[in-house]
């Protein structure tokens, strides 16, 4: 492919770009229920020729891109959730809707994306192979990638590799970070159901407290991270809810707690899900109680291939230098491309977008979220260079 040609046909797409972005900043909306968003990417992905599905996963949309010539698949996907937060910026395009926000910056990535679908589109005769765009709903709550590729996103067409990137206040603008292995963490919602007796506050013996044994189980839960797991394999146990009790003098029945695993690492994963359960139940039989743990698996870490790592890593290089590309260190958030990237190997990016004190820069999910658009037309030429090379060499070569 002629990869200036290309270039240039995208820095013209670059303002339209940016007041996507702002229309989509404008106008956010939760998960699994971005059609407004939706209805913009698919009369966007039509009008550039790409054969359009929507309605995957409630409000997804397939965009499929049929090159002119012979090459493997691919799938970009871009998350297009905004938060229930309050906008508290002072920009000409902060939000319309009251409590919603693109706090995380999926905004950013919906118009990223688009502008690369419509540049390559302007190719397709001289594009090896497939490349579909997958937008993916309520990425926010973990729950759109899963639904995405089980209605198809991955086999029809066929896909041999995943790209997407984050853009990300934790780095400033400028900086691309596509690190190889485990980048982000497992995430696991577990709920204990502790059950005692209930009675008067006076005569705790004749009950068994079930606030004791739930402390008691939280303390415990500590004790897995700092005498189970080696201490250089990153784990975090963390109880977010406790609710028990009606009164100040009454002893209750039962304790509910609820919390999150996190891990970057699969064995690991499993073995302390396992171990929670062993331990809460363990625990409470001890002390008189019963304990109930449910798990509601999440998903597993990011884990990007190093292949693909590399082919992004060069991509960088050519748009950011070598100053440009770093290495992020892991994080223990969570992001449901790693089902994506489960199911086939592929890469996931960070694309810096912080400029402070010029760009509201807080962090990611608050209400002062914000990223420089000068990082959209860096990301959308590394996920172009990545993409043009991935389908020209017939898939990422350990090279370079
Ligand atoms: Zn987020
Ligand atoms: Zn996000």
């Amino acid at each position: 492919m002629d990869l200036s040609s290309l270039l240039a046909d995208l820095e013209a797409l670059r303002d339209e770009m940016i007041r996507t972005r702002r229309d989509l900043h404008q106008h956010p909306e939760l998960g699994f229920q971005e059609r407004r968003t939706a209805g913009i990417i698919a009369a966007r992905l039509s009008a550039a020729g790409l054969e359009v599905r929507t309605g995957v996963a409630h409000t997804g949309v397939l965009g499929v891109l049929r090159g002119g010539q012979p090459g493997p698949g691919l799938l970009l996907r871009a998350d297009m959730d905004a938060l229930p937060v309050q906008e508290e910026n002072d920009l000409p395009f902060r939000s319309q809707t009251p409590g919603v926000m693109h706090a995380c910056g999926h905004d950013t990535h919906v118009a990223v994306a688009l502008a690369v679908a419509q540049t390559l589109a302007r190719h397709r005769d001289a594009l090896p192979g497939t490349i579909t765009f997958a937008f993916q709903p309520a990425e926010e709550i973990i729950s759109g990638a899963r639904p995405m590729i089980e209605q198809g996103a991955l086999d029809n067409p066929p896909v041999q590799a995943t790209l997407a990137f984050h853009v990300t206040t934790e780095l400033p603008v400028g900086q691309v970070s596509a690190r190889a292995g485990a980048i982000m963490a497992s995430a696991d919602r577990f709920e204990i159901v502790v059950r005692g007796t209930g009675g008067h506050g006076a005569y705790p013996h004749r009950s068994v407290d079930p606030i004791l044994v739930g402390s008691e189980i939280v303390v415990a839960l500590q004790l897995l991270v700092s005498r189970e797991v080696n201490p250089i394999d990153p784990a975090v146990v963390t109880i977010g809810m406790f609710h028990a009790g009606t009164a100040f003098n009454i002893i209750p029945p039962e304790a509910r707690l609820a919390g999150t695993l996190r891990t970057l690492d699969q064995e690991l994963r499993a073995r302390l899900q396992q171990r929670i359960g062993e331990l809460a139940s363990g625990i409470a039989a001890s002390l008189r109680a019963q304990a109930e743990v449910a798990f509601d698996v999440g998903c597993p870490p990011v884990v990007n291939d190093p292949a693909m790592a590399a082919l992004v890593r060069r991509a960088a290089l050519a748009v950011v230098g070598e100053a440009g590309t770093v290495e992020r260190e892991p994080q223990m958030g969570a992001d449901d491309m790693a089902l994506f990237l489960e199911a086939r190997p592929g890469c996931y990016f960070f694309v810096g977008g912080a400029n402070p004190p010029y760009v509201p820069s807080g962090p990611h999910h608050s209400p002062q979220f914000g990223v420089d658009e000068a990082s959209l037309p860096i990301a959308a030429e590394v996920l172009l260079r990545a993409a043009v090379e991935h389908q020209e060499r017939g898939g990422a070569k350990r090279t370079g």
